[in-house]
């Protein structure tokens, strides 16, 4: 299968590309993406059949269906990442926690954030693509807190790989900061950035597409690439943990014949609900993805109105960062799908040119037949992680936003994105901890409340030496780029 450009004029030839081609150079024609025109379907009984087989069997049958370009031994290399997870044989935990309430816990990777589920496989494949070709990439990623930890330690020591990170200075947590200013590897830089994540991302894409960028790194032998959720070959393994929800629904025989389930899915850029949509398009019995947001909730505002309005929007800050995005880049996947690459290209041009596009009532009926979607504010969150941990079972401040959406009168999925540890301050305010003296003190505290430990790997950042400590503005991202290649 080749990937179609999500964009594209009347009359106009359209490239499509191999899944390699999509991984080394992700941006398409008119400054879109790529995407599968057509998902391959997997039958019932064949879903049934599935259902008995590992996390790394099943995910190879599904890239499988794909036919892609890249040879099948690259995928078996790039999914024994999962090694390194805290149980290998299962890198995602699937539990029931209440009736008709499951969790499917993605947070079990070196990062302790669900972007290692993706990014770990896909770093080893791109590598594996870049030797192949005899190429050396630059990859930049700009990132809300947890692409950034995951990119670096996917890609640590990479012999063709250099990667640049770009953080919102202040707009982390501080585990997620520390994950970032402590990795090792000659080919890691980090930057923080003066601004927030949409600064990031847009000053990202800015150098992205600039000329003179790209010609210095090509005397240097260097190609640029993306690591961030535009890159098709992270939503593939993003597919994946969404057909194992219901693979286990199936083993488990939770449903009934031809019932189907509801996945809640936290959401920023949109990469994990797009997995899922797509999961569901590939046969997965799945009825609603229900699409959580924190307080910028353009997403909400998105799913039940038809309009995605940065008019009058200012990114807040809140305790789920990773979800604090305005400009939600995998929604143009979804437009793609749903209304073909001349719509989506005018629905993203009138979104650069006037900040916001309007849906027909009939498109707006289209995205309902997949979506839901609702919100939550910092308060609301804080009281779902006190009323769990009470319960004995400890959610992060970005999983805490889909509580509200559950409804057990039908089997609910909800996909936790991130472990609690990543997020102490909120945690201790959440379920109310007093007197800690430090971050470290205050994880050892909250672990104890909830009867969970601390991951030695994230005890350890705390005495880990800071390696990058550069804070730059926008407009210096270039130079010191630059700067630190020629070095
Ligand atoms: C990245 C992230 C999200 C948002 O996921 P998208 O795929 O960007 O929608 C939610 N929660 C956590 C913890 C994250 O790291």
């Amino acid at each position: 299968m080749r990937l179609t450009p999500t964009r594209s004029v009347k009359d106009e030839k359209v490239k499509n590309v191999n899944l390699s081609t999509a991984m080394l150079s992700p941006s398409s024609a008119h400054g879109g993406l790529y995407a599968p025109k057509k998902l391959p379907k997997i039958a019932r009984a064949k879903w049934q059949e599935l259902s008995s087989l590992s996390y790394e069997k099943l995910a190879l049958h599904i890239i499988s269906l794909f036919k892609f370009d890249v040879p099948e031994a690259f995928f078996k290399k790039a999914l024994k990442r999962y090694a390194s997870f805290d149980d290998p044989k299962h890198p995602v935990i699937f539990k029931k926690i209440d009736k008709n309430l499951y969790v499917n816990e993605l947070y079990h990777g070196p990062t302790r954030a669900f972007k290692d589920m993706a990014l770990q496989p896909f770093g080893s494949l791109l590598s594996q693509l870049a030797k192949e070709r005899g190429e050396r990439y630059l990859i930049m990623c700009a990132t809300s807190g947890d692409t950034g930890p995951a990119t670096l330690q996917t890609f640590a020591n990479d012999e063709n790989i250099k990667v640049v990170c770009l953080y919102p200075d202040g707009g982390t947590s501080e585990v997620q900061k520390l994950q970032m200013q402590t990795m090792q590897g000659e080919n890691l830089k980090v930057f923080g950035i003066k601004g927030d994540f949409d600064d990031a991302q847009r000053a990202l894409k800015t150098l992205l597409a600039n000329d003179k960028f790209k010609s210095e790194l090509k005397k240097k032998r260097l190609k640029l690439s993306a690591a961030n959720s535009v890159n098709f070959g992270r939503i593939l393994f993003q597919i994946i943990y969404h057909a194992y929800a219901y693979a286990n629904l199936l083993k488990q025989k939770a449903l009934k014949a031809n019932e189907s389930f509801d996945i809640i899915v936290p959401s920023g850029n949109f990469g994990n609900a797009l997995g899922a949509y797509y999961a569901k398009k590939m046969g997965a019995k799945i009825g609603k993805i229900k699409i959580a947001s924190n307080t910028n909730n353009i997403l909400t505002q998105f799913f039940t109105t038809g309009v995605y309005d940065l008019r009058d929007k200012k990114l807040v800050k809140t305790i789920s960062p990773a979800m604090d995005i305005l400009i939600s880049s995998n929604v143009e996947r979804l437009l793609f799908d749903k209304f073909g690459s001349e719509r989506t290209n005018e629905l993203m041009q009138s979104l650069a040119k006037n900040k916001f596009y309007k849906l027909s009532k009939q498109e707006l009926e289209a995205l309902k037949e997949d979506f839901e979607a609702s919100w939550c504010d910092d308060k609301e969150c804080e009281a779902y992680i006190a009323k769990l941990a009470k319960n004995g079972y400890a959610i992060d401040p970005h999983t805490a936003t889909c509580f509200k959406m559950v409804d057990t009168s039908r089997i609910n999925v909800i996909t936790s994105t991130a472990h609690w540890v990543k997020f102490t301050p909120s945690m201790i305010k959440a379920c109310q901890i007093k007197d800690t003296k430090d971050e470290k003190d205050a994880l050892a505290k909250t672990a104890k409340i909830l009867n969970d430990s601390v991951p030695s790997s994230i005890n350890s950042l705390f005495s880990a030496k800071i390696l990058h400590k550069n804070i730059i503005k926008e407009d210096e991202i270039e130079k010191c780029v630059l700067e630190w290649i020629e070095r």
